[in-house]
């Protein structure tokens, strides 16, 4: 079995109280805009979703004890099926699981993982989950033995404020960073922030990272993680960079999102990644007052823009070769870097433009003519991977803009 442990993360997640198990079978279904209240239980065994990212649509326990669980996105219709679940499981003793998971939309996607605790998480074996063609959906069948504990069941690790905030505690110490909010989102939620540079020689050329647009991008995060923790490290490549560049860091742009559960959205029903040039939301407007502050300020100069998310493979998207960056040819060059650092793991770059889109990557590139690139990493990625990738971009980030020309 793998252990998914989240990095140097180690103050436990702050997931709720459990639910004690309640007498004769009871099952609630509410509209998915409230889904984190769902719960179920009899007098066996209790299902709920009440912590950060908790979600479901409904969920009812049969005759025999099985648990049907309907996963629906928080509206319709999802423009990209990426169908989140995570809920608590509490038996009243040892007892055999059994779980169906049946979507309204999209179908099963990720594998489930299992934690006890929510902060180390594991695979469910192979023999402990079936997946199975419905008529036109994908559901899945999970079965296990519980030793009697509460344990949570979700689509990816559980990557919440909480995590943030212990993680942003890990690396404030740091005598190069400098911590603070980009704001509030649309629930008054705190959009973290952090600057990353020589405070003594504050740098001019800067570049933003941007996380979690969409909620269920876990790998993403974990990916993010040792990217930054790369920039702060003490040899002689992250210090030069650090002497040179600031880095503007929001790892988590969309936290109403992912205390939510949702599956695409933030709590405006609209995607965060087709809002760009629009700024209809609060969150995706703060990004864009802060990258037209930096472009604005003659002390600073606007260098790269990366964008942090997950989908079925490792992948960059990056710009179509055709165009022109400041600086030039930039990402060919840190692309070619990254797959240095990574022998017997092949790069996949996937280049494409498309104007008008609200897509952060292109709408940045289109206003401030700077390289950008949207840096996937695949669901189910070994998380092991998942933080060598992330630390090998980093380097190769740096390694290449410290070649650039001074500007
Ligand atoms: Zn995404």
């Amino acid at each position: 079995m793998r252990g998914l442990l989240l990095g140097s993360i180690v103050a436990a997640l702050l997931l709720g109280s459990c639910a004690a198990p309640r007498a004769g079978i009871e099952a609630t279904a509410i509209p998915a805009s409230v889904a984190d209240k769902a719960r179920c239980a009899s007098s066996d065994i209790a299902v709920d979703t009440d912590f950060a990212a908790g979600a479901l649509q409904s969920c009812v326990i049969g005759e025999g004890g099985a648990i049907a669980i309907t996963l629906a996105p928080e509206d319709e219709p999802p423009i990209n099926c990426s169908p989140w679940y995570a809920f608590r499981v509490t038996p009243a003793a040892p007892v055999e699981v059994d779980i169906s998971l049946s979507y309204t939309a999209c179908g099963h996607r990720y594998w489930p993982k299992i934690s006890h605790d929510g902060v180390v998480w594991t695979y469910l074996e192979p023999d402990q989950v079936v997946v199975a063609e419905v008529g036109e959906s994908r559901m899945a069948r999970l079965n296990l033995d519980s030793d009697g504990r509460p344990f949570f069941i979700a689509a990816q690790e559980i990557v919440v404020s909480s995590t943030y905030e212990a993680w942003l505690d890990s690396v404030e110490p740091h005598p190069d960073v400098k911590r603070s909010l980009l704001g509030k989102s649309a629930e008054g939620r705190e959009i973290p922030m952090l600057n990353i540079g020589n405070t003594l020689a504050p740098a001019r050329e800067t570049v933003v990272l941007v996380g979690r647009q969409h909620p269920p991008e876990v790998t993403g995060a974990l990916a993010m993680f040792p990217f930054v923790e790369a920039l702060l490290a003490d040899d002689e490549l992250a210090r030069a960079y650090r002497a040179r560049f600031q880095t503007v860091v929001v790892p988590l742009l969309n936290p109403d999102g992912v205390e939510r559960g949702y599956w695409r959205h933030a709590t405006g029903g609209v995607d965060l990644n087709r809002d760009w040039g629009r700024f209809t939301q609060p969150e995706t407007r703060l990004m864009g007052d802060l990258i037209a502050g930096i472009h604005a300020d003659p002390a600073r100069k606007f260098m790269l823009f990366l964008d942090f998310h997950s989908t079925q493979n490792d992948v960059v998207y990056t710009l179509s070769k055709d165009l022109e960056t400041d600086p030039v040819g930039f990402t060919d060059a840190w692309l070619a870097e990254y797959q240095a650092m990574l022998p017997g793991y092949e790069v996949a770059e996937r280049p494409g433009y498309s104007a008008g889109r609200g897509v952060a990557k292109n709408w940045i590139y289109e206003e401030y003519g700077v390289p950008t690139a949207t840096f996937e990493l695949g669901d189910e990625t070994d998380r092991a991977l998942v933080r060598r990738l992330g630390t090998a971009a980093a380097r190769a980030m740096m390694k290449t803009l410290l070649e650039t020309p001074a500007s």
